[in-house]
Protein backbone atom coordinates (compact mmCIF):
# COMPACT_ATOMS: atom_id res chain seq x y z
CA UNK A 1 0.00 0.00 0.00
CA UNK A 2 2.50 2.07 0.97
CA UNK A 3 4.49 1.95 -2.64
CA UNK A 4 0.87 3.96 -3.79
CA UNK A 5 2.68 7.41 -2.50
CA UNK A 6 5.54 8.92 -4.01
CA UNK A 7 8.14 11.61 -2.78
CA UNK A 8 8.05 14.41 -5.84
CA UNK A 9 10.79 16.44 -5.18
CA UNK A 10 10.96 19.86 -7.57
CA UNK A 11 13.90 21.32 -8.63
CA UNK A 12 16.33 20.39 -5.93
CA UNK A 13 19.47 21.96 -5.84
CA UNK A 14 21.45 19.93 -3.57
CA UNK A 15 21.78 16.09 -4.07
CA UNK A 16 22.99 15.98 -0.73
CA UNK A 17 18.98 16.46 -0.09
CA UNK A 18 17.74 14.04 -2.18
CA UNK A 19 19.55 11.41 -0.51
CA UNK A 20 18.81 12.89 3.15
CA UNK A 21 14.94 12.43 1.65
CA UNK A 22 15.53 9.00 0.28
CA UNK A 23 17.25 8.10 3.67
CA UNK A 24 14.12 9.29 5.51
CA UNK A 25 11.62 7.89 3.03
CA UNK A 26 13.42 4.24 3.84
CA UNK A 27 13.11 4.75 7.43
CA UNK A 28 9.38 5.15 7.30
CA UNK A 29 8.70 2.25 4.60
CA UNK A 30 8.35 4.83 1.43
CA UNK A 31 9.98 3.75 -1.87
CA UNK A 32 8.72 5.99 -4.44
CA UNK A 33 10.77 9.34 -5.14
CA UNK A 34 10.31 10.99 -8.51
CA UNK A 35 12.75 14.05 -8.83
CA UNK A 36 11.32 16.85 -11.42
CA UNK A 37 14.05 18.49 -12.90
CA UNK A 38 17.01 18.06 -10.28
CA UNK A 39 19.74 20.56 -10.67
CA UNK A 40 22.65 17.69 -9.66
CA UNK A 41 21.39 14.25 -10.19
CA UNK A 42 23.08 11.46 -10.17
CA UNK A 43 25.63 12.84 -7.54
CA UNK A 44 28.15 11.00 -5.26
CA UNK A 45 26.81 13.73 -2.32
CA UNK A 46 23.49 12.07 -2.52
CA UNK A 47 24.71 8.61 -2.12
CA UNK A 48 26.54 9.62 0.74
CA UNK A 49 23.83 11.39 2.56
CA UNK A 50 21.27 8.09 1.55
CA UNK A 51 23.25 5.79 3.98
CA UNK A 52 22.28 2.90 2.34
CA UNK A 53 19.08 3.63 0.75
CA UNK A 54 20.78 3.85 -2.08
CA UNK A 55 17.99 0.95 -3.60
CA UNK A 56 15.91 4.42 -3.58
CA UNK A 57 18.02 6.62 -5.44
CA UNK A 58 18.55 3.93 -7.93
CA UNK A 59 14.63 3.53 -8.42
CA UNK A 60 14.10 7.32 -8.55
CA UNK A 61 12.24 8.01 -11.59
CA UNK A 62 13.76 11.56 -12.96
CA UNK A 63 11.32 13.63 -15.35
CA UNK A 64 11.38 17.28 -16.86
CA UNK A 65 7.82 18.65 -15.18
CA UNK A 66 5.82 18.19 -12.53
CA UNK A 67 2.86 17.29 -14.86
CA UNK A 68 4.84 13.93 -15.47
CA UNK A 69 5.42 13.48 -12.07
CA UNK A 70 1.79 13.37 -11.20
CA UNK A 71 0.67 10.91 -13.61
CA UNK A 72 -1.88 8.53 -12.51
CA UNK A 73 -2.19 10.29 -8.89
CA UNK A 74 -5.82 10.73 -7.38
CA UNK A 75 -4.36 12.83 -4.23
CA UNK A 76 -1.88 15.48 -4.37
CA UNK A 77 -0.66 17.20 -1.37
CA UNK A 78 1.70 20.27 -2.00
CA UNK A 79 4.19 21.35 0.91
CA UNK A 80 4.97 25.00 1.74
CA UNK A 81 6.89 26.76 4.30
CA UNK A 82 4.98 30.02 4.82
CA UNK A 83 1.75 31.05 4.10
CA UNK A 84 0.57 32.08 1.16
CA UNK A 85 -1.48 34.77 -0.58
CA UNK A 86 -4.11 32.43 -2.44
CA UNK A 87 -6.32 30.89 0.52
CA UNK A 88 -6.09 27.13 -0.08
CA UNK A 89 -7.55 23.73 1.48
CA UNK A 90 -4.85 23.15 4.04
CA UNK A 91 -4.00 19.45 5.83
CA UNK A 92 -1.99 19.55 8.94
CA UNK A 93 0.98 16.82 8.56
CA UNK A 94 -0.62 14.13 10.64
CA UNK A 95 -4.07 14.77 8.49
CA UNK A 96 -1.88 14.51 5.70
CA UNK A 97 -0.50 10.65 6.74
CA UNK A 98 -4.40 9.55 7.54
CA UNK A 99 -5.64 11.28 4.33
CA UNK A 100 -2.63 9.53 2.08
CA UNK A 101 -2.86 6.48 3.43
CA UNK A 102 -6.90 6.35 3.35
CA UNK A 103 -6.30 7.23 -0.28
CA UNK A 104 -3.95 4.49 -1.24
CA UNK A 105 -5.71 2.09 0.97
CA UNK A 106 -8.59 2.81 -1.11
CA UNK A 107 -6.76 2.08 -4.26
CA UNK A 108 -5.44 5.74 -5.59
CA UNK A 109 -2.20 7.22 -5.85
CA UNK A 110 -0.79 10.01 -3.84
CA UNK A 111 1.69 12.20 -4.59
CA UNK A 112 3.45 14.24 -1.93
CA UNK A 113 4.81 17.86 -3.72
CA UNK A 114 8.32 19.08 -1.67
CA UNK A 115 9.62 22.31 -3.45
CA UNK A 116 13.00 23.90 -3.97
CA UNK A 117 15.50 24.79 -1.22
CA UNK A 118 15.45 28.60 -2.05
CA UNK A 119 12.67 29.16 -3.76
CA UNK A 120 10.17 26.55 -2.75
CA UNK A 121 7.09 25.63 -5.42
CA UNK A 122 5.89 28.62 -7.38
CA UNK A 123 1.84 29.52 -7.20
CA UNK A 124 1.35 27.80 -10.21
CA UNK A 125 2.79 24.12 -8.76
CA UNK A 126 1.17 24.86 -5.91
CA UNK A 127 -2.28 25.04 -8.04
CA UNK A 128 -2.02 21.98 -8.98
CA UNK A 129 -2.15 20.24 -5.56
CA UNK A 130 -5.55 19.68 -3.92
CA UNK A 131 -4.22 20.38 -0.64
CA UNK A 132 -0.89 22.33 0.90
CA UNK A 133 0.64 21.00 3.69
CA UNK A 134 2.27 23.24 6.50
CA UNK A 135 4.68 21.55 8.97
CA UNK A 136 3.80 23.62 11.98
CA UNK A 137 7.11 25.23 12.65
CA UNK A 138 7.94 28.94 14.72
CA UNK A 139 6.79 31.32 12.14
CA UNK A 140 10.14 33.45 13.08
CA UNK A 141 12.05 30.39 11.34
CA UNK A 142 9.30 28.60 9.99
CA UNK A 143 11.47 27.08 6.61
CA UNK A 144 12.95 23.31 7.54
CA UNK A 145 15.71 21.79 5.63
CA UNK A 146 14.03 19.91 2.66
CA UNK A 147 15.33 15.97 3.96
CA UNK A 148 13.96 17.31 6.98
CA UNK A 149 10.53 18.13 5.83
CA UNK A 150 10.31 14.98 4.11
CA UNK A 151 11.14 12.94 7.11
CA UNK A 152 8.16 14.87 9.19
CA UNK A 153 5.55 14.04 6.24
CA UNK A 154 6.79 10.54 6.01
CA UNK A 155 6.83 9.79 9.58
CA UNK A 156 3.22 11.27 9.69
CA UNK A 157 2.19 8.46 6.61
CA UNK A 158 3.69 5.63 8.86
CA UNK A 159 1.97 6.70 11.81
CA UNK A 160 -1.35 6.87 9.91
CA UNK A 161 -0.40 3.42 8.37
CA UNK A 162 0.56 1.40 12.19
CA UNK A 163 -2.46 2.61 13.64
CA UNK A 164 -4.71 1.32 10.02
CA UNK A 165 -2.41 -2.14 10.98
CA UNK A 166 -3.57 -1.84 14.28
CA UNK A 167 -7.14 -1.94 14.04
CA UNK A 168 -7.86 -5.46 14.43
CA UNK A 169 -4.98 -6.04 17.96
CA UNK A 170 -6.92 -2.72 19.14
CA UNK A 171 -10.73 -4.69 19.06
CA UNK A 172 -8.53 -7.34 20.37
CA UNK A 173 -7.47 -5.52 23.10
CA UNK A 174 -11.41 -4.16 24.00
CA UNK A 175 -12.18 -7.84 24.11
CA UNK A 176 -9.35 -8.92 26.69
CA UNK A 177 -10.74 -5.37 28.83
CA UNK A 178 -14.24 -6.86 28.21
CA UNK A 179 -13.52 -10.26 29.80
CA UNK A 180 -11.65 -8.46 32.62
CA UNK A 181 -14.50 -6.23 33.50
CA UNK A 182 -16.90 -9.04 33.90
CA UNK A 183 -15.01 -9.93 36.82
CA UNK A 184 -14.20 -6.35 38.21
CA UNK A 185 -14.26 -5.74 42.18
CA UNK A 186 -17.77 -4.31 43.30
CA UNK A 187 -18.19 -1.47 44.92
CA UNK A 188 -19.12 -3.25 48.62
CA UNK A 189 -16.21 -5.55 47.80
CA UNK A 190 -14.22 -2.13 47.56
CA UNK A 191 -16.06 -0.47 50.94
CA UNK A 192 -14.34 -3.48 52.91
CA UNK A 193 -11.41 -3.32 51.19
CA UNK A 194 -10.83 -0.09 51.95
CA UNK A 195 -11.88 -0.61 55.57
CA UNK A 196 -9.43 -3.28 55.83
CA UNK A 197 -6.43 -0.83 54.26
CA UNK A 198 -7.62 1.67 57.15
CA UNK A 199 -7.07 -0.58 59.78
CA UNK A 200 -3.47 -1.83 58.50
CA UNK A 201 -2.59 1.57 58.26
CA UNK A 202 -3.50 2.10 61.52
CA UNK A 203 -2.06 -0.62 63.02
CA UNK A 204 1.18 0.10 61.39
CA UNK A 205 1.88 3.19 62.59
CA UNK A 206 1.47 4.78 58.82
CA UNK A 207 -2.13 6.25 59.17
CA UNK A 208 -3.39 8.30 62.66
CA UNK A 209 -6.39 8.31 63.54
CA UNK A 210 -6.65 11.63 65.11
CA UNK A 211 -5.01 13.25 62.46
CA UNK A 212 -5.99 10.90 59.41
CA UNK A 213 -5.24 14.09 56.86
CA UNK A 214 -6.55 13.00 53.27
CA UNK A 215 -4.52 9.48 53.10
CA UNK A 216 -7.61 7.73 52.70
CA UNK A 217 -9.53 9.95 50.11
CA UNK A 218 -6.00 9.81 48.06
CA UNK A 219 -5.81 6.07 48.09
CA UNK A 220 -9.54 5.78 47.14
CA UNK A 221 -8.78 8.24 44.29
CA UNK A 222 -5.47 5.55 43.23
CA UNK A 223 -7.26 2.51 43.42
CA UNK A 224 -10.69 4.12 42.20
CA UNK A 225 -8.20 4.86 39.03
CA UNK A 226 -6.59 1.01 38.45
CA UNK A 227 -10.12 -0.90 37.68
CA UNK A 228 -9.19 -3.45 40.53
CA UNK A 229 -10.66 -6.57 39.61
CA UNK A 230 -11.63 -9.33 41.90
CA UNK A 231 -8.31 -11.30 41.94
CA UNK A 232 -6.50 -8.34 42.47
CA UNK A 233 -8.56 -7.22 44.93
CA UNK A 234 -7.60 -10.48 46.98
CA UNK A 235 -3.68 -10.28 46.69
CA UNK A 236 -4.37 -6.67 48.54
CA UNK A 237 -5.92 -7.68 51.05
CA UNK A 238 -3.69 -10.87 51.56
CA UNK A 239 -0.73 -8.48 51.55
CA UNK A 240 -2.89 -6.63 54.60
CA UNK A 241 -4.13 -9.58 56.62
CA UNK A 242 -0.24 -10.09 56.72
CA UNK A 243 0.89 -6.90 57.48
CA UNK A 244 -1.58 -6.82 60.34
CA UNK A 245 -0.13 -10.08 61.78
CA UNK A 246 3.71 -8.60 61.32
CA UNK A 247 2.40 -5.88 63.37
CA UNK A 248 1.06 -8.23 65.52
CA UNK A 249 4.46 -9.83 66.09
CA UNK A 250 3.29 -13.50 64.63
CA UNK A 251 5.36 -14.96 61.56
CA UNK A 252 4.50 -15.71 58.69
CA UNK A 253 5.25 -19.08 57.67
CA UNK A 254 5.75 -19.36 53.23
CA UNK A 255 3.81 -21.07 51.55
CA UNK A 256 0.87 -19.93 54.36
CA UNK A 257 -0.94 -17.53 51.52
CA UNK A 258 -3.50 -18.92 48.91
CA UNK A 259 -3.85 -15.81 47.13
N1 LIG B 1 12.33 29.75 0.95
C1 LIG B 1 11.50 28.63 0.67
C2 LIG B 1 11.89 27.50 1.57
C3 LIG B 1 11.76 26.22 0.95
S1 LIG B 1 12.29 24.96 2.00
C4 LIG B 1 10.04 28.98 0.87
O1 LIG B 1 9.79 29.91 1.60
O2 LIG B 1 9.14 28.33 0.35
C5 LIG B 1 12.27 23.63 0.85
C6 LIG B 1 11.05 22.78 0.90
O3 LIG B 1 10.99 22.09 2.14
C7 LIG B 1 9.73 23.50 0.76
O4 LIG B 1 9.40 23.79 -0.55
C8 LIG B 1 8.80 22.47 1.35
O5 LIG B 1 8.59 21.43 0.41
C9 LIG B 1 9.63 21.90 2.49
N2 LIG B 1 9.39 22.63 3.75
C10 LIG B 1 10.27 23.33 4.47
N3 LIG B 1 9.69 23.83 5.58
C11 LIG B 1 8.41 23.42 5.56
C12 LIG B 1 7.28 23.59 6.43
N4 LIG B 1 7.35 24.30 7.56
N5 LIG B 1 6.12 23.00 6.09
C13 LIG B 1 6.00 22.29 4.96
N6 LIG B 1 7.02 22.08 4.10
C14 LIG B 1 8.20 22.63 4.40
Amino acid sequence: MLERIRVVLVGTSHPGNIGGAARAMKNMGLSRLVLVAPEDFPSSDAVARASGATDILDAAQVVETLEDALVGCTLVVGTSARDRRIPWPMLDPRECGVASCEQAAAGGEVALVFGREYAGLTNEELQRCQYHVHIPSDPDFSSLNLAAAVQVLSYEVRMAWLAAQQLPTKVAKLETTAMLNTQLATADELESFYGHLERALVAIGFLDPEKPRHLMSRLRRLYGRSDLSKLEMNILRGILTETEKAARGEHHKRGETDV
